[in-house]
């Protein structure tokens, strides 16, 4: 059996399509959304995604403010440029590029961020909102990831999930996701004593650990979904997930590929969450 590929790319145009044509809309009420990014240092990766995430936002029909900062910069000068634009109705969004220089408690620094323009979904307050079912805004990656499980038709009620990873950017918001939608999931990490035994009962796993091609076809309940939300650069140059492709497409009923999986859907949702702050405002000027 080979697994149906689970297409990032063209769900992740379909949606930015509707996103650009509710920006469109928005423009014509007076409100153009508007998303700053902070990047602070030379981290190249850390560049790449933020000129994506400016480019997404200028196809959208956005407005996207950037302030770079040199890698020894003074914490309190970036906390100044959150609390202007937290204070400037103009931006709806701001997001700090992450990982941050050694200086940099980024807690302290997400938590800078007002709630309300916290696009990323990393505030404690939205995490909080998210944790008791309530509306906030979600992490961009695992939001992606139900919109794709959504698109697919994926009937996560009564499912049998498994979430590898346990980050606050994935893995936790990942599983209280999964959660809310009535699947039993079960969450492993590094700690886990016998990953296998997990993973092989699986109607879904989602693998986001960092780790090359880590969960191969024979750790893969047969029919089973599968999403990579991992991003490894190969000592070639190239791109590769957290999941052994060749050997789980053999094996699973549906995987997202790397690249053109859940990547693609993380800039969107974050298009997403910005729309949606810049409505809040809309709404709130009628
Ligand atoms: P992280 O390093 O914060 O967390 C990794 C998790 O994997 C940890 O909770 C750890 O316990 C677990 N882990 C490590 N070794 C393990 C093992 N042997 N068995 C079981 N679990 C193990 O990473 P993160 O920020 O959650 O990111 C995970 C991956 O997802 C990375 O590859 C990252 O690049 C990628 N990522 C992709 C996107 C996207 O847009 N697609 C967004 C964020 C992160």
């Amino acid at each position: 059996m080979s697994a149906r590929i689970i297409d990032g790319n063209a769900l992740s145009q379909k949606v930015r399509e509707d996103i650009a044509q509710g920006a469109a809309e928005l423009i014509k009420q007076g409100v153009q959304p508007c998303l700053a990014v902070i990047l602070v240092g030379d981290n190249p990766a850390s560049a790449v995604y933020v000129r994506n995430k400016v480019n997404a936002c200028e196809k959208a029909g956005f407005r996207s403010l950037k302030f770079t900062f040199p890698v020894e910069v003074a914490p309190d000068e970036v906390f100044d440029k959150i609390a202007e634009l937290n204070a400037d109705p103009s931006v709806h969004g701001i997001l700090v590029q992450l990982p941050l220089p050694r200086q940099f408690d980024e807690n302290k620094v997400l938590e800078a961020i007002s709630p309300e323009k916290d696009v990323d979904g990393f505030h404690a307050e939205n995490f909080g909102l998210l944790l008791q079912g309530r509306k906030s805004f979600y992490p961009c990656t695992p939001w992606g990831v139900m919109k794709m499980l959504e698109a697919e038709n994926v009937q996560l009620s009564g499912m049998e999930a498994v979430v590898i990873g346990r980050s606050n950017i994935v893995g936790k918001p990942m599983a209280v996701m999964l959660l809310s939608q009535g699947a039993t999931v079960t969450v492993c990490h590094s700690k886990t004593r016998d990953l296998h035994f997990h993973t092989r009962r699986a109607d879904l796993v989602v693998a986001a650990i960092g780790k090359p091609r880590f969960l191969t076809g024979d750790m893969i309940k047969p029919g089973a979904v599968v999403i990579d939300v991992g991003i490894n650069r190969l000592p070639d140059g190239k791109l590769c997930g957290d999941v052994d492709f060749e050997s789980a497409r053999e094996v699973a009923g549906a995987i997202t590929p790397v690249p053109g999986g859940v990547g693609p859907m993380t800039i969107t949702m974050l298009l997403a969450n910005t729309l949606e702050s810049a409505r809040r405002v809309a709404a709130a000027k009628a």
